[in-house]
């Protein structure tokens, strides 16, 4: 039996909506965590590191994300604790597989994202759809013209989040493979 179509999630951006003005959107909660990556980027004994970082989180996107005829994987600067502190809290389950990135915002010398070669290079050849804040068109030129299968690369804006319209493009491109 052929593997369903993967879908990576980044967290800050389509489930975090970080940059919404001027309020925290309807449905979502609030929360404090201290992440790895971003705890190492702030001044030791800080008010902002002691506070932890913000993080609006909708408790429907779990069920949501599940009902999609995909295999759910983490493409995220969370890693690991993308399925320790934001998982549990919309719902989805803790066992996701985290692509684990070499270095993170490494410059890449095309200007592409610089997580999109590792992305592609994890997808393996797997039909696969990315849902990222930071997608440009030069990252969905690339995957056209470098990857052998279908991809569906969407830009998810950070004062929204994950949107109906998202999920509706995501389960019309799964249903079209
Ligand atoms: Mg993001």
């Amino acid at each position: 039996m052929t593997k369903p179509p993967l879908l990576l999630i980044d967290v800050d951006g389509p489930l975090n909506p970080y940059a919404a003005r001027p309020l925290r959107p309807r449905g979502y909660t609030t929360h404090r965590f201290h992440p790895a990556n971003w705890s190492a980027r702030q001044r030791p004994g800080s008010r902002r590191l002691r506070r932890g970082l913000r993080v609006w989180l909708h408790p429907g996107h779990g069920a949501r994300l599940t009902a999609l005829p995909l295999e759910l994987a983490w493409a995220t600067t969370w890693m690991h604790e993308a399925n320790e502190l934001i998982a549990p809290v919309i719902g989805l389950r803790r066992d996701l597989p985290v692509i684990e990135w070499p270095e993170l915002f490494a410059r890449d010398p095309d200007g592409l994202y610089w997580k999109t070669r590792h992305v592609l290079e994890w997808a393996d050849g797997r039909p696969f759809a990315w849902v990222d804040d930071m997608i440009t068109d030069l990252d969905l030129r690339h995957a056209a013209q470098h990857y052998d299968a279908r991809s569906l690369l969407l830009r998810i804006d950070p004062r929204k989040g994950l949107r109906q319209r998202d999920f509706d493009r995501l389960v019309g491109w799964a249903r079209d493979l």
